[in-house]
């Protein structure tokens, strides 16, 4: 049977058109789809009683089951891990910001980028995530806020497990596709994409006329340290990654933001801080912090406040942009990857 959810609309009115639905029936079962929770043929009450059983002969709405659920002691993180019906499970992260709901999702099963300091990439990457997989995270976080207290997700990172550009082709169609009206209308203004650099990908991504932001994992200003803690610079050298991302700026007219991951000894000196600021100087950009979420499989720490404090006011007293990422969820382990990992360990 064919799975329906994921579909666009274009693609949902074809597979229906052998039941005589006229389009705006489809755009109706679009809505129970991606809207109104509904999962199974049945109650969708403003279809005739024998569409819904036509329809429940030939097609499956197929969403991921919620595997297992940890909320933060301060009530505004929850990270899912999710399953999908072939058994492959990923994580999908819920922030309560001050701004709104946001919510982290991820766009491959794992990841085989091997960035030292991250827990996703650990057991590889199992396989990429369809347009409606990557979709799912998110009804299924809208649905759950909308019976909580008539909320819904507000904004997005896709900054969860997987490099979307080497995803490239169903990530476009998910954005697409959860920006639509009937889905969950998404401003791609609300939406920012993080890449580790896959430098064509990211010109191909300038021209797409999509005003989504762009951020950028950098996490080492030169060459050599870039190479040692992402395994892709090897491919993509740190230089290019700014070009392309600078390209973006222009191209989009929306600030790149680079994201620096402070670790206690390996990135955090004032060498480091220097580099940095001659990489930043002139560009539409500013630099997040993100004091590492100890790995303790990676045995990479932690710098001291004081330390955390210097480098960014380095930064800032050099011009360049700078914000130090607020802690969230530190608790329940929000950093990727280590929610499946230990699912995968099971
Ligand atoms: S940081 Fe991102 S790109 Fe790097 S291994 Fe983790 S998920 Fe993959």
């Amino acid at each position: 049977m064919i799975n329906i959810f994921g579909m666009p609309l274009a693609e949902l009115q074809a597979a229906l058109k052998p039941y005589n639905v006229p389009g705006f029936r489809a755009k109706q079962i679009a809505q129970w789809l991606y809207q109104k929770g509904v999962v199974d043929f049945g109650a969708m009450t403003n279809l005739s009683k024998d569409l819904r059983a036509q329809l429940a002969q030939a097609f499956v709405i197929a969403r991921p089951q919620v595997k297992a659920r940890l909320d933060s002691q301060d009530g505004k993180t929850t990270k899912f891990l999710l399953e999908y019906a072939d058994g492959t499970a990923i994580e999908t992260v819920l922030m309560r910001q001050p701004y709104g709901n946001s919510i982290c999702v991820s766009t491959q099963a794992g990841c085989n980028m091997g960035c030292a300091f991250c827990a996703s990439t650990l057991h590889g990457m199992a396989r990429d995530l369809t347009c409606g997989e990557i979709l799912a995270q998110a009804v299924v976080i809208n649905d759950m806020l909308r019976e909580e207290n008539g909320s819904k997700v507000d904004t997005m990172v896709i900054m969860g497990s997987g490099e979307p550009l080497m995803n490239y082709a169903e990530v476009l169609k998910f954005l697409r596709l959860i920006h639509e009206p009937y889905t969950l209308g998404m401003g791609y203004r609300n939406i920012t994409l993080s890449t580790s650099g896959i430098v064509p990908r990211m010109y191909q991504l300038a021209e797409e006329g999509l005003p989504i932001s762009l951020s950028v994992s950098l996490h080492a200003p030169n060459q050599e340290l870039r190479s040692e803690l992402m395994p892709i610079n090897r491919k993509y050298p740190i230089q290019d990654v700014v070009a392309a991302a600078r390209n973006y700026a222009d191209k989009t007219k929306r600030r790149v933001t680079y994201e620096y991951i402070l670790i206690d000894g390996v990135n955090d000196g004032e060498e480091q801080a220097k580099e940095l600021v001659a990489l930043m100087r002139g560009q539409l950009a500013s630099v997040n912090l993100i004091p590492i979420n100890p790995v303790v499989e990676r045995n990479l720490l932690r710098p001291s406040k004081a330390r955390i404090d210097w480098f960014e006011g380095y930064l800032a007293s050099h011009h360049v942009n700078v914000t130090v990422r607020r802690e969230m969820g530190t608790d329940i382990q929000a950093a990727c990857g280590q929610l499946r990992n230990k699912h995968l360990e099971k």
